[in-house]
């Protein structure tokens, strides 16, 4: 026991009697409780728990006259998603595409301090519902008929409160009752509960995860044809014909079940479980419904002429997910206003993110690594006990290693199908290593290290002229990583980075922020065309005859590589005509036949 003089929040002094440095510390936060309480006046009240309203239940029998309502993506994704479901029995809508009505309407009924997609999202659904009202139905039939779901976190940006947002503006709205259903996005592949209206088992996960690899995939292609398109409006056109066509694979695919003698002879065992998983597991990573419809868009992409010698400034889109993600107002339509302006846009598929939570989820177990031996006090020396610790970490780091390989390699065999011309996946360990220094890659929320990791990445890694970071309003690690980004920006100094604000107003301003940065970015690509003509010698006249010439260089799917220090599609197709050009002549001299004279 020893004294230590404590300083009073007051101010003053006291001597106090302490038992050890632990008791200090405990002391000092009670005191600053104390002091915190009173300044509130809230001092000796007792705090109560706060228990999530219970709702009224969806359940299995309710499915055939209820409508699953969801939406938060591009409509690619919203559109396979919609027959995903539907394959599974159920009745689907996805929500429109929020609008600067919907963001009024969600602080007008929703809690004002919360981040910009908040208002957007939960007004989409107040507006929604209001619109069915007009429509003739009565509140209550509204509230019977159809259910909301989305995804779930639990933090710790505001996306953890977004479920008690939606339940908080549908009641201010006069809705309340209506039912929000969550999925939680680091729940695993099964949470699935007996008598549920929505089963979210291994068939929802796969078919979903399903739909938003694809729509992730289409969706890159569509931008990277658009940009070039020689017919205005007709990627638009095709892209709409390949949805349908998708959504009808996705719609009337059935989830593989054992069938026939096996599954009567398998049931009747313990193994009937494990056996059907495995099935499902299986049809995945070999069954071709998927791929065949792929390559059948494939081909009708591929009929679309593309002039790829025009000069476009490659603009990577970052920032939040939903911000970066959304096709509407809730980013200024920023994607359409970069492709009017002259850019090639470049999509943030939402595969990323998965891949980043799976990455976070094993760099928290390496982390925990041990943690429960100390807090179960065990010695050393107790092997049995450390050894069955770390088998169970290596566990289930193996699970979620077996998890990032089958999803990328379920994400690659879709691009392939498709063409190949989509992105891979960004390896997470690279970004993890590229942001960490400049933002802590374990302070999770929102995006994490992501924004800064990708503004490097592909800044030096010669994959955009510019990065566009869109970052909604009030929102918190965005806020952070705009800290962090001025010094990346001091790091490389030649990036082109613009972090632009996205709110409910203020469109002409961050257009005209983005126009000044494109700019650049539209200079840097003309200077690097510039190079590559001198360096190569080509004239962008000949090439162009050349490729009139060749008529499957005109094609989306020609593949023509990637060269170190080009960027634009531009410069790096004239690299490859030029040198295509020059090995067709050389191959002409070499055929031409040799005069021989005879004296
Ligand atoms: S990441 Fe930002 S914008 Fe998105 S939910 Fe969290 S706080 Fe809101």
């Amino acid at each position: 026991m020893s004294t230590a003089l404590f300083t009073e929040p007051e101010g003053g002094h006291s001597l106090i009697q302490i038992s050890s440095k632990d008791e200090l510390i405990r002391q000092k936060v009670a005191d600053e409780r104390r002091r915190l309480e009173r300044e509130a006046g809230i001092e000796g009240q007792s705090a109560r728990q706060f228990h999530k309203p219970i709702e009224r239940p969806f359940t299995k029998w309710q499915r055939d006259d209820t409508t699953l309502l969801f939406g938060g993506l591009t409509w690619k994704h919203e559109k396979l998603i919609h027959g995903a479901l539907e394959s599974l029995g159920y009745k689907c809508q996805a929500m429109p595409v929020p609008d600067k009505r919907a963001f009024q309407l969600g602080k007008e009924y929703g809690n004002n301090g919360q981040c910009n997609p908040t208002h957007f999202t939960v007004g989409n659904l107040v507006q929604f519902v209001q619109r069915l009202e007009e429509s003739g139905l009565s509140k209550q039939e509204i509230i019977d008929q159809y259910v909301f779901f989305t995804a779930g976190a639990c933090g710790p940006c505001r996306f953890g409160m977004y479920e008690a947002e939606y339940r908080l503006a549908l009641r201010n709205a006069g809705f309340d009752g209506f039912r929000v259903l969550l999925f939680q996005q680091s729940g695993g592949l099964n949470q699935a509960e007996a008598e549920a209206g929505l089963e979210m088992n291994l068939d929802f996960f796969l078919n979903i995860l399903n739909a938003m690899n694809i729509g992730d995939i289409i969706n890159d292609v569509a931008y990277q044809i658009r940009a070039f398109e020689v017919n205005p409006g007709e990627t638009d056109r095709v892209l709409d014909d390949g949805m349908n066509l998708l959504h009808d694979v996705m719609r009337r695919k059935r989830p593989w079940t054992l069938e026939g003698k096996l599954a009567s002879l398998l049931r009747k065992t313990n193994f009937a479980g494990t056996a059907e998983y495995l099935g499902k597991f299986l049809n995945q990573l070999y069954g071709d419904d998927y791929t065949a419809a792929l390559h059948e868009v494939r081909d009708r992409f591929n009929a679309i002429p593309i002039d790829r010698t025009r000069v476009k400034p490659i603009v990577k889109i970052t920032g939040e997910f939903w911000a970066q993600t959304t096709e509407g107002d809730g980013n200024f339509n920023m994607f359409k206003f970069l492709e009017r302006e002259g850019a090639q846009v470049l999509v943030e598929p939402i595969g990323t993110w998965i891949m980043y939570m799976i990455h976070q989820a094993k760099q928290q177990i390496r982390d925990q690594r041990g943690l429960d031996l100390i807090q179960r006090n065990v010695p050393r020396w107790n092997l049995k006990e450390v050894f069955s610790s770390h088998l169970n970490t290596r566990q289930r780091l193996a699970k979620l290693t077996v998890a990032e390989v089958i999803f990328k390699r379920e994400y690659h065999r879709l691009i392939d199908a498709l063409g190949g011309i989509a992105h891979h996946l960004t390896d997470q360990y690279e970004l993890q290593r590229l942001g960490h220094p400049f933002y802590n890659s374990r302070a999770g929320g929102g995006e994490g290290h992501l924004e800064v990791a990708k503004n490097i990445y592909y800044s030096n890694k010669d994959l955009a002229h510019m990065v566009l970071s869109l970052k909604p309003f009030g929102c918190m690690p965005s806020t952070q990583s705009d800290g962090a980004q001025s010094a990346v920006v001091s790091n490389y100094k030649d990036m082109i980075f613009i972090p632009v604000e996205t709110s409910g107003e203020g469109d002409v301003n961050a257009h005209s922020r983005v126009q000044m940065a494109l700019g650049e970015a539209k200079v840097r690509a003309k200077n690097e065309m510039k190079r590559v003509l001198e360096e190569t010698g080509a004239n962008l006249d000949d090439v162009r005859a050349f490729v009139q010439e060749h008529p499957e260089m005109q094609r989306p799917m020609y593949k023509y590589g990637h060269r170190t220090g080009v960027v634009g599609v531009a410069a790096n197709f004239v690299v490859h005509a030029a040198e295509r050009m020059k090995s067709e002549r050389r191959a002409t001299v070499s055929l031409q036949p040799s005069v021989v004279s005879y004296h």
